[in-house]
């Protein structure tokens, strides 16, 4: 931790960390330790939220806050960092807010551009622990190898449906990074788009509290960080466990002979967006009339130029539907169209479409393989609709 001389606590703070410091553990000096340090927090999410939360009450002295999004409402089912009233504004404006109110005695410093592949070492130098709350690949890959080579510990976190783990990636205290155990992203496409699946937010209290917990451990010096371990947690039989991660000899990463020495973009592409339909496009029936993915710019004009020539689909969940749909659209949620198939008009030009263009893109590529070659994709699905041509429709 810190080298310079640790800063003295005035009597409010000694009486604001009394339950701290009474713990032979924490004491004044942990606490002291705790005021000095610099703690950044990427991602003000379902994760980033309970860990901001209990890093500020604990009094860790200057917490970074690094996320580039503003608050939407489907946030607050989990992101407790924010309320209904900060719907629109900066997460890390909101953020900075209510942190101040949890404890005027730190300092908070936002970083509005969020984790990018240029700022990632500067930014984390700057700080002495990095937790990630990120919740992509690309992200978390990002923080993976930036971490590494500024020297920094990484809290990470994360949780998938019902499931949560965490550990501490420390290659500098002989631990193993992220690399070490998944050596490469999942390929681009193969992932469903992030946004879409769901989460209980309870679960990120869970996991994002014990990364603050290892947080504090770090920093305090007390007990055993998970360097080396990886716990994992599951919330439908109510079960942890830990289980032993060893470091990689041969990992791209912190490995004996490493491929990756700096950061480059090609290495955080995003793997759980909607593939390009370039790559994705292994289909011959894909032509200029009728292309594999199309604007919703470009499906806005065609409902409006040929009414009687296309039909658009909307392949979403009936519960998605009940939030907001596209007018004049047809409801066929996507499991059901192998067997609708025959309700599928062949002579009129099919526009599939979902909630970010991912589900939608596997009908179309479906669809094409039985034989329906006059069917688009409409990328970027409904959320793009509402961002592009009707700001009215709600987002989720
Ligand atoms: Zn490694």
């Amino acid at each position: 931790m810190p080298a310079a001389p640790l800063p003295t606590l005035s009597p409010a703070e000694l009486a604001r960390y009394s339950r701290h410091i009474l713990l032979d553990e924490i004491g004044v000096e942990g606490q002291r330790r705790l005021a000095a340090a610099k703690v950044l927090i990427v991602g003000a999410g379902g994760l980033g939220s309970p860990a901001a939360l209990y890093l500020a009450a604990a009094g860790v002295g200057t917490i970074g806050i690094a996320d580039f999004d503003r608050v939407e409402e489907h946030n607050l089912q989990r992101q407790l960092l924010h309320g209904t009233g900060s719907v629109g504004k900066l997460k890390t404006e909101s953020a900075a807010a209510r942190l101040a109110d949890v404890n005027p005695f730190i300092r908070v410093q936002p970083h509005i551009d969020g984790v990018t592949v240029e700022n990632a070492l500067k930014l984390f130098s700057g700080y002495d622990i990095i937790v990630d709350g990120s919740d992509n690949f690309a992200t978390r890959y990002l923080n993976n190898d930036a971490a590494f080579l500024a020297r920094k510990p990484l809290v990470y976190g994360s949780i998938f449906k019902f499931e949560g783990q965490v550990a501490v990636f420390d290659p500098a205290r002989g631990g193993p990074c992220y690399r070490c155990l998944f050596p490469e992203p999942p390929p681009a496409g193969s992932v469903p788009n992030c946004g879409e699946a769901g989460v209980v937010g309870a679960l990120c209290g869970v996991i994002g509290s014990l990364q603050a917990l290892e947080a504090i451990k770090l920093i305090a010096g007390f007990g055993e960080p998970l360097i080396g371990r990886m716990l994992t947690y599951g919330a439908f039989r109510q079960q942890f466990n830990t289980i032993t991660l060893p470091r990689d000899p041969d990992c791209p990463l912190c490995g004996r002979a490493p491929k990756i020495t700096a950061l480059h973009a090609d290495n955080y592409q995003a793997v759980c967006a909607t593939p390009p339909s370039s790559s994705s496009s292994t289909s011959t029936m894909s032509n200029e009339t009728h292309p594999l993915e199309i604007s919703v710019e470009e499906t806005k004009r065609l409902l409006e130029t040929s009414p009687e020539g296309v039909v658009l689909i909307d392949v979403r969940e009936p519960h998605e539907v009940e939030i907001s749909r596209i007018a004049g659209s047809q409801h066929i949620p996507m499991r059901q169209i192998p067997e609708r198939l025959s309700d599928l008009p062949q002579d009129k030009h099919l526009l599939i479409q979902c909630h970010h263009g991912g589900r939608s893109m596997r009908v179309t590529e479906f669809l094409r393989s039985r034989g329906f070659t006059a069917v688009s994709n409409v990328a970027g699905g409904i959320d793009a609709w509402s961002l592009q041509i009707d700001p009215s429709l709600r987002r989720y």
